[in-house]
């Protein structure tokens, strides 16, 4: 789980905007920062967000669905 102090330290580093925490509780409580103004995810891995823009999933486009 992610620091909430450390949360409020972080910002998109695209837009420098806020940052919302969104826990994927059907994925272990998977644990990702969402940029709602840049539609980026950034992935937390053990408890560090990965902040690299490249890195990070971009969440207008549409999730990628396993072979249906
Ligand atoms: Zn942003």
């Amino acid at each position: 789980m992610i620091d909430r102090k450390k949360l409020e330290l972080l910002a998109c580093p695209q837009c420098a905007g806020t940052l919302t925490l969104y826990i994927d509780e059907q994925n272990n409580d998977a644990e990702t920062l969402i940029c709602r103004h840049c539609q980026l995810g950034y992935v937390v891995e053990d408890g560090i967000p990965n902040m690299l823009i490249d890195a990070a999933r971009n969440l207008a486009e549409p999730a990628i669905t396993e072979n249906s």
